[in-house]
């Protein structure tokens, strides 16, 4: 009896042992990613809460200690995600969540409370539902989360003070419709096929089946392609992600993303940094995000620093 009972216990001791080796294996992982990050950007973990500053105007270019600090969270990126947010299950959405997430975190505006939307109708409900603002800067009108735009006439402003100039790319720099992303999407998509198709790596079949898809239908079987080195991007060497946004999953229709037409210029680059705008997705080099916080803040928002073309980029860290 006794030796039942003892058999028990350690059957008990076992299983317990064994969940908390998974569960820290997975924390582990969280934490190990977690950590890295916070070796690349230096002063935060010494910025001490009790550095209050007088808290407001972003615009202050001093950088440590005047952002609102209370409003990122514990918990790394997850952790600061909207509340609601419906994290993806899919592999779509997931690899959208690890390639354009970093503007789920921004602060100070509202995000999309998930990563893929499904149709105009979906875009504009949310578009609708936030606070924005049309402006026209250098000529372009563009529209913007209001903080957003607010953050990037202050850059415009200080950039003026430096002889320097930051403006729109072009008319479809700032907000885009879901149409504008599948038209985006399709820009590469149809001669994309027509090109392998050409190089016998898809049959006329296939392209075909394909091309008769919706456009969310299509992100999948794009994806299936690229893990098979027939991509999609301008060129054809590079994955499509870096080129064109799947349907739906533009940080465009978000209103926090801006491209801009001096992005070459580091000065620019800082001053944009200055006011909340950095780059969030590698390889689109004239993309901006914007985020809401000073970099100091980044690590705190589950970010981490992946530096490529000589630039800094600011990405989930997942
Ligand atoms: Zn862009």
């Amino acid at each position: 009896m006794k030796i039942i009972k003892q058999i028990l216990f350690l059957t008990a001791i076992f299983s317990v042992g064994f969940l908390s080796a998974c569960w820290s294996a997975d924390g582990n992982r969280t934490n190990r990613t977690g950590s890295s990050p916070t070796s690349t950007t230096t002063t935060t973990s010494s910025a001490t809460p009790g550095g209050s500053k007088t808290p407001a105007n972003s615009s202050d270019s001093t950088k440590v200690n005047n952002t609102p600090k209370n409003e990122t969270k514990s918990g790394g990126f997850q952790g600061n995600l909207p509340s609601g947010f419906q994290m993806p299950t899919d592999s779509v959405g997931q690899k959208m969540l690890r390639e354009y997430g970093a503007m789920f975190v921004a602060k100070g505006v509202t995000p999309p409370g998930k990563v893929v939307f499904n149709n105009e109708s979906e875009v504009s409900a949310f578009q609708s539902g936030t606070q924005k603002t049309s402006e026209n800067i250098g000529g372009v009108t563009i529209e913007l989360q209001t903080a957003a735009m607010n953050a990037l006439k202050e850059a415009v402003n200080e950039a003026k003070g430096k002889n320097l100039s930051i403006t729109p790319r072009n008319a479809d720099s700032a907000k885009r419709s879901y149409q504008q992303t599948v038209d985006n999407w399709k820009s590469r998509v149809d001669p994309g096929l027509v090109f392998w198709v050409g190089k016998g790596r898809i049959t006329q079949a296939d392209a075909n089946r394909i091309k008769a898809l919706s456009a969310t239908e299509q992100i999948p079987e794009i994806f299936k392609l690229e893990e098979q080195g027939i991509f999609f991007a301008q060129g054809n060497q590079k994955t499509i992600i870096y080129s064109v946004a799947p349907p739906g999953t533009s940080q465009h229709i978000s209103m926090l993303a801006l491209d801009v037409a001096q992005f070459e210029n580091p000065a620019v680059r800082q001053v944009l940094a200055n006011h909340g705008w950095f780059q969030t997705v590698p390889s689109d080099l004239p993309h901006f995000t914007y985020l809401g916080v000073s970099e100091n803040e980044l690590t705190n928002l589950g970010l981490k620093k992946v530096i490529e073309s000589g630039r800094p980029f600011w990405v989930p860290n997942l």
